[in-house]
């Protein structure tokens, strides 16, 4: 994941790219958000995203609908989610309009180590003869497989 000031950066990329404005502010990984995506705080002007998210196909999307909060409010016009100015921003810029819906994560493999039985559940089949146990270094065997 990236760091703060590498998030920072991003943002600023997305800014740029989108909005053709620098955003000069900063931008905080912020793990007590529960399902929002991200929040603007115009007290200072930075911007917290969700790390849950950090991962997710449209977290492009949630940097976006943030970036339309805070280019808004500095530019003195509508910059909440009922006003008519950040509407359209937002559909211009193609941001999303709520944060999108988190998938558990599905697991398709479950490993034991065949020596302490520390449990490694996987999205992907793993190699057994090169990946070995984390904790002990004991081999990996394979417990439920379903497809
Ligand atoms: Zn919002
Ligand atoms: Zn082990």
């Amino acid at each position: 994941m990236l760091t703060n000031s590498e998030l920072t950066d991003f943002v600023n990329k997305i800014s740029l790219e989108s909005f053709n404005r620098t955003f000069k502010h900063k931008a905080f990984w912020n793990s007590r958000l529960r399902t929002t995506g991200g929040r603007f705080f115009p007290k200072d002007g930075h911007l917290d995203f969700n790390p849950k998210f950090a991962e997710h196909p449209d977290f492009v999307k949630i940097i976006l609908h943030e970036l339309c909060h805070y280019h808004l409010y500095y530019a003195h016009a509508g910059y909440k989610h009922e006003n008519r100015d950040f509407k359209i921003l937002l559909q211009q810029v193609g941001g999303s309009r709520h944060a999108p819906a988190l998938t558990p994560r599905k697991i398709n493999y479950l490993y034991s180590c065949e020596n302490c039985g520390q449990e490694y559940p996987r999205q992907r089949k793993i190699d057994t003869r090169k990946y070995r146990c984390g904790k002990c270094r004991g081999k990996l065997k394979r417990v439920i497989r379903k497809v």
